[in-house]
């Protein structure tokens, strides 16, 4: 039986005019083989659990294969605040869409391909080890409920790319409900298209936003998703300590979902200024800036809106990107911390949790982690995570006093059981720390994918304890914290 039977696949941005891209051929890679194949989500399109050579063939662009046309699309954006028009999609190629088995329809990207007229200087491709990356982390951040592109798969090769060094040429299979970026408006407004602009727009109203057209200004509604959707991805953002490292516009989803990994990381001891981008001289994308970047897209994409919106409204709607940003960045902290009504001193309680972690380094994830296994744990745990004992000391004491107080929705008091057991479903025992990533780089680029694979499986419920897999929640030795992530990819 034939392996696509009830996967369905349509192509809705190839209809747009020619402006909006250029068909492109993906050019092949020497050998291709299966890094990984993701195969729960694989299972979830309706296509077969494990990889095999058709499925290469195909999602690499090996054969041709009808509901599959290849195509760049053209964008721009600004770059570290500086506008750039000659974006595009400079290695990646969109194939086609493919329905989710709950209706949804994803792109599916490939990226790596090869050249096309948006490589500038490039050579079209992407390496392993920034293949690799990618995948741990969209799909880690899947597995963490926050907003993001997903992976389907993943293919190495015999081709050499040159980077600092030589390295070999991968794929990635991206899906997402959409590539269309801030920077796609931008392009159409600054090359003074206004009539493509507005077919973008009514496109993606049609397709992600179709309850604004029953708005009496559509372009506004749509605007304000937008604005509402970057918030709450940055707020899981600041919750969960992910630092992107390269927020530019053209690395920014129209529907809020994190968007092209490169230099990423995760807080590992708790430093507000954290940058993960080694080439980031001045932390512009530092951690503590990306609130405020955000909002300098969105003010970017409110002026390539100009002329369809009226500019009170898109001032309006920029005015509650912090209001969303707080509410929902307070709601995560709050459940982060089992707190869930709301006591006048509890500001008091934040900002000194906070301070404490930010004057002792305190590893991020792991402090939650512990505060959330108090109901079996002695406190004496979460104590030694901090130099300075008698500060955490008198601040943990404050914050059990302060649990004692929380309520159920009937008004009977939370058990510590009871608040414990709901923390350790938002405050991850796993997650994906820069060394880890590099242990299994290091394993794939000696041809032993197997460490890829286990590193994907545990980041799948970053939950759950999974008492064989404990080492993977260690603190990270010292020369983890101080890894530096080139920006080449
Ligand atoms: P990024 O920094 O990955 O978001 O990419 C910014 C722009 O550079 C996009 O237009 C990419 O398509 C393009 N680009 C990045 N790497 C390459 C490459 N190796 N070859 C061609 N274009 C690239
Ligand atoms: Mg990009």
């Amino acid at each position: 039986m034939s392996i696509w039977k009830g996967v369905n696949f349509t192509h809705r941005f190839s209809e747009l005019p020619s402006t909006f891209f250029t068909y492109v051929a993906p050019q092949p890679l020497d050998s291709m083989r299966w890094v990984v194949w993701n195969g729960d989500l694989a299972q979830q399109f309706g296509l077969p659990k494990h990889a095999s050579g058709e499925l290469l063939n195909v999602f690499a662009g090996q054969t041709d294969f009808a509901p599959f046309a290849p195509l760049a699309m053209k964008y721009a954006g600004h770059q570290f605040g500086v506008y750039n028009p000659d974006l595009g999609d400079g290695r990646g190629l969109l194939l086609a869409e493919m329905q989710h088995q709950d209706g949804t329809w994803f792109d599916i990207h490939l990226k790596g391909a090869g050249l096309t007229p948006y490589s500038r200087m490039g050579d079209g491709r992407a390496v392993l080890r920034s293949t690799i990356r990618e995948y741990l982390c969209s799909e880690a951040m899947a597995g963490l409920g926050i907003p993001t592109t997903r992976a389907l798969g993943m293919v190495d090769s015999n081709t050499p790319v040159y980077r600092e060094k030589m390295e070999y040429g991968a794929l990635l299979i991206r899906m997402a409900e959409t590539h269309i970026r801030f920077g796609h408006f931008e392009h159409f407004f600054y090359t003074n298209q206004l009539g493509e602009q507005k077919l973008l727009a009514d496109k993606v109203i049609e397709w992600h936003f179709p309850e604004c057209l029953e708005a009496e200004q559509p372009y506004t509604v749509m605007f304000e998703r937008i604005v509402e959707r970057t918030a709450v991805m940055i707020a899981y953002w600041q919750a969960y300590g992910f630092a992107h490292g390269v927020m530019n516009t053209d690395n920014m989803s129209i529907l809020g979902q994190t968007f092209d990994y490169g230099p990423f990381g995760f807080l590992d001891d708790y430093d507000p200024s954290y940058i993960c981008n080694h080439s980031d001289y001045q932390g512009r994308y530092a951690f503590d800036q990306q609130p405020r970047v955000a909002l300098w897209n969105l003010s970017a994409l409110a002026h390539a809106l100009s002329p369809m919106v009226a500019r009170e409204d898109l001032e309006a709607a920029l005015g509650q990107f912090e209001v969303r940003l707080s509410q929902k960045f307070s709601k995560l902290m709050r459940a982060k911390l089992g707190l869930h009504t709301k006591v006048d001193e509890d500001g008091r309680l934040f900002e000194g949790m906070f301070e404490l972690l930010n004057r002792n380094k305190t590893d991020y994830t792991r402090f939650f982690r512990e505060l959330s296994n108090l109901d079996t744990r002695d406190s004496q745990v979460v104590i030694d995570l901090f130099t300075d004992r008698e500060a955490a000391t008198v601040w943990l004491d404050l914050y059990l006093a302060r649990c004692e107080l929380e309520v159920d929705g009937c008004g009977h008091p939370v058990t510590a059981e009871q608040r414990c057991g709901q923390m350790r479903q938002i405050n991850p025992k796993y997650i994906l720390r820069n060394y880890l990533a590099q242990l299994a780089i290091d394993k794939a680029e000696d041809g032993d994918f197997s460490e890829v694979e286990r590193l994907a499986e545990i980041l799948k419920h970053p939950y759950n304890d999974q008492p064989e897999f404990d080492d993977y929640a260690n603190l990270p030795p010292e020369w983890g914290k101080k890894m530096e992530i080139s920006c080449s990819s």
